[in-house]
């Protein structure tokens, strides 16, 4: 951006503007992963709406890269780029609880720890993840897994409304009956369609939960893999429980004896009849004696929160990922040998079910398509020395490969990095080629394009350019 270009679009603006060379600018241009280090040209901290529609106006028109960031969480720091006018609703974290109708009404900006605070305080939650730093705005229009996705389905399934700027600055709503075919695409599309300036969600009676860790020797991998798969898949849809492959932290409040040790377990969230949490228990207490067992009632804000402060924002992050169908006897062994072949402490790999009422939603009834998968899987890499980047990344990339071939063949859009086009078609499925078609109606210049992106259709984009000149007025002399 030149700097005119600079002042101007300033002097429109109710936000700040920073510029390289500002002393809050290498603070701005920060995302989550230390590993992403981006250089854009304008950081817009944005207000409210008029901001939003100016700074995509005012990009659209002058032709500037475009990022978009709610929470800056993106392993892939999608959220900022080289050279970009970036859109930062990080100041935009509104959150209007409407506790007759039970929904939320919630900014761009907001974090999962934001809106579980204002929800909580009315006794009730909205299905998202299980990181309290974790933006709203990214992981929903991902999709969302969570805490209580085998409950209450993924956070796109909770959501009732989207009010989005669009690429030629209009600013519309987007619900079952108003712009549906939008609606369709936000529900797990990314930040192809336009910027959702807010969400409103469906919320539900969750206060205080049972949940927790409850964590095992990771020699009993192979043991606790088998009895989960098994349990998991038949349990009440009361129940979520993750698996996580992890090493013990080593500090307080961690027994001394467990301290660095690698370790296998499930991190449980039960949301139903506090009675009856012993007896749900009471199988999974029994199959073996834990090494730590940290499960009990807990509010759900705590639970969410509870791993923040082990992976504070700058560490050096690289996941690969896969959805999961069938979790057989030789997956588990690679599983087994590539978990305790962790590179750093706080490496993991965390196997989300996505069974349960997620799983009862069509395929092709939201963007997100593989309704049949039972769980979502990420190996990450993770290290707070930069010097350690080939070694995590390695580590990752040797898991998933190794899996690969038992997997359903495609990820959650949340959980790859930059991995080309074809790998975003195998997000999709057969759900790509509709995305494509709305993306050419609704940015057929791919102004968004700072994310997972699908390319508008072409044949369709040629079709609507036609259509508008047919639609222009004859030039007279
Ligand atoms: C530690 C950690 C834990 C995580 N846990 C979970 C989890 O439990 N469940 C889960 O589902 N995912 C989880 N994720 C993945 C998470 O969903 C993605 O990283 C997501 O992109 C984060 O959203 P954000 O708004 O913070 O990201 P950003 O980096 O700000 O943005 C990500 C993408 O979304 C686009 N975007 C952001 N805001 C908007 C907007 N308002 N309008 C349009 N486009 C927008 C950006 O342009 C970019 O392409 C986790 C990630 C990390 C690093």
């Amino acid at each position: 951006m030149t700097n005119d270009q600079i002042i101007q679009l300033q002097s429109s603006l109710r936000g700040k503007l920073i510029k390289a060379g500002d002393p809050d600018y290498d603070t701005a241009r920060k995302v989550y992963n230390g590993m992403i280090d981006k250089h854009p040209d304008a950081i817009v901290c944005c207000m409210d709406v008029a901001d939003v529609i100016t700074c995509v106006n005012f990009a659209r028109e002058n032709k500037l890269l475009l990022a978009v960031r709610g929470g800056g969480h993106n392993a892939s720091g999608l959220g900022v780029a080289d050279g970009a006018l970036v859109i930062d609703l990080s100041a935009m974290k509104g959150i209007h609880i409407d506790p007759v109708a039970k929904t939320a009404l919630v900014q761009g900006g907001c974090l999962l720890k934001e809106v579980d605070h204002a929800t909580h305080g009315v006794g009730m939650a909205a299905p998202s993840g299980v990181f309290g730093t974790t933006g709203v705005a990214g992981l929903t229009l991902g999709g969302g897994i969570g805490h209580l996705t085998r409950k209450y389905g993924l956070a796109i399934d909770n959501l009732l409304e989207a009010n989005v700027v669009l690429a030629d600055g209009r600013y519309v709503k987007a619900s079952a009956s108003e712009n549906p075919d939008l609606f369709w695409a936000l529900r797990g599309g990314g930040g192809n369609f336009g910027v959702v300036v807010s969400f409103l969600f469906k919320l539900h009676p969750v206060d205080t939960v049972y949940g927790g860790p409850i964590l095992y020797d990771i020699s009993e991998s192979a043991e606790v893999m088998k009895w989960y798969r098994n349990f998991i898949l038949n349990a009440p849809e009361d129940v979520n429980g993750f698996f996580a492959f992890l090493t013990v932290p080593p500090h307080d409040p961690f027994p001394k004896e467990l301290q660095l040790k690698k370790v296998c377990g499930v991190v449980w969230c039960y949301t139903g009849n506090p009675d009856k949490a012993a007896e749900i228990f009471k199988p999974v207490r029994e199959f073996k004696t834990p090494a730590l067992d940290w499960c009990g009632p807990i509010p759900f804000p705590a639970l969410q929160t509870m791993f923040d402060a082990l992976m504070p924002p700058g560490l050096q992050w690289y996941w690969k990922a896969h959805f999961v169908k069938e979790l057989s006897d030789e997956a588990i062994d690679l599983h087994v040998q590539h978990g305790a072949a962790m590179p750093t402490p706080l490496s993991t790999m965390h196997m989300y079910p996505v069974n349960g009422a997620a799983s009862r939603v069509g395929k092709n009834d939201t963007a997100w398509n593989f309704r049949d998968a039972n769980w979502s899987m990420v190996m990450a890499g993770i290290d707070p020395d930069p010097a350690n980047k080939d070694m995590i990344i390695k580590w990752a990339r040797d898991y998933w490969t190794a899996l690969h071939p038992y997997t359903a063949g495609g990820a959650y859009v949340n959980f790859i990095m930059d991995e080309g086009e074809e790998r975003v078609k195998e997000v999709y499925a057969d759900n790509f080629d509709k995305l494509a078609s709305i993306k050419a109606k609704y940015d057929p210049a791919n102004l968004f394009r700072v994310n997972q992106n699908i390319k508008p259709k072409e044949t369709e984009v040629k079709v609507r350019i036609v259509s508008v000149e047919e639609k222009m007025p004859e030039h007279k002399e």
